[in-house]
């Protein structure tokens, strides 16, 4: 169902309420295991073996996956090369009533991933997309972090070119929340080493390899430990990569309050001048407010 409704500022909105199309098919967004076939659920395998039609990113991929669970559901390719073209064919196949679960290689659809089109013009007709939730790299490698996960910002993959690869990483140099980044084996090494000099050495990190896999390898460590860990040969350059970031740790030291003050306070007075108004308004640790002082500094 559309309607219109007024916003808080008094502005015509458009508001869509969940009420599906009952004669098309439904859509639905199937997650499937990043590299242990024992994550597979028992709902994924149940509505791969129902639906009419498999839209699978590289089907030779997923037939192997459905060979394995004794699934003969026929498939068509939908991938970021195509999805263009082959979007339309499949809304076709809804608006005839039949269903479609959508799959990627592994893990969630859409999760750097393709997907995004294919979803959006479905429920834009008012078709049913109905998430069968399941493994991803991003929760698996946060729900062991052991770095705080609460807020986080999901990066995916970094730009390949060197020069837009930095700046991505400069723009997040002050981020507070955790930082998650899927990254390439071909590329770890020196995305590790170029994170290590826009963050610091001494910024936490986790590197996940293979999670789920039967190399499944977690190291744990300041960036420079971590980039360490690649010159001396104790991680291999193969494989899948995740690698989390904690945030810019003085930032999450300081209350929102205090980081306000001592910014306007910085406009009028020299940086320990306005650190010592500030640790006397707030207590907050004098350490922190300077560090962060030093950090609005623009030359920094
Ligand atoms: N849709 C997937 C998901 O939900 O995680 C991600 C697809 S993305 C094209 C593939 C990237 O995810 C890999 O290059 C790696 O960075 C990460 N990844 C996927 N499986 C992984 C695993 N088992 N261990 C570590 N990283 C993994």
């Amino acid at each position: 169902m559309v309607g219109k409704e007024l916003d808080e500022s008094g502005h015509l909105m458009e508001v869509r309420v969940s009420n599906h199309d009952q004669n098309a098919g439904r859509l639905f967004v199937v997650a499937t295991p990043i590299g242990n076939l024992g994550d597979m659920t028992a709902r994924a395998k149940q509505v791969l073996a129902d639906v009419d039609l498999i839209a699978a990113e590289d089907t030779r991929h997923t037939r192997a996956l459905l060979n394995h669970f004794g699934i003969e559901t026929p498939m068509r390719p939908y991938h970021d090369h195509n999805e263009h073209d082959v979007t339309d064919a499949l809304l076709k196949v809804l608006g005839r009533g039949e269903d479609i679960a959508l799959v990627s290689d592994a893990g969630t659809p859409q999760i750097s991933d393709p997907g995004f089109l294919l979803v959006r013009e479905a429920l834009h007709l008012g078709v049913a997309v109905i998430p069968v939730a399941g493994p991803s790299a991003l929760s698996a490698a946060l729900s062991v972090s052991g770095i705080p996960a609460g807020r986080f910002v999901f990066e995916g993959f970094l730009p390949a070119r060197k020069g837009q690869r930095k700046s991505a990483l400069q723009a997040l140099r002050r981020e507070s929340r955790t930082l998650v980044f899927y990254e390439a084996p071909h590329r770890i090494a020196a995305t590790l080493a170029e994170m290590a000099a826009v963050f610091g050495p001494d910024r936490q990190a986790m590197l996940f390899r293979e999670l789920t896999k039967l190399h499944e390898q977690l190291t744990l460590g300041t960036l420079e430990s971590v980039v360490e860990a690649f010159t001396a040969g104790d991680v291999p350059e193969r494989g899948e990569f995740v690698v989390i970031v904690q945030g810019e740790p003085w930032r999450q030291a300081s209350d929102p309050e205090a980081e306000r003050l001592l910014s306007e306070l910085l406009k009028e007075l020299p940086p320990a001048r306005a650190v010592d108004v500030v640790v006397r308004l707030t207590g907050q640790s004098r350490k922190a407010l300077y560090r962060l002082a030093m950090s609005f500094k623009p030359d920094r």
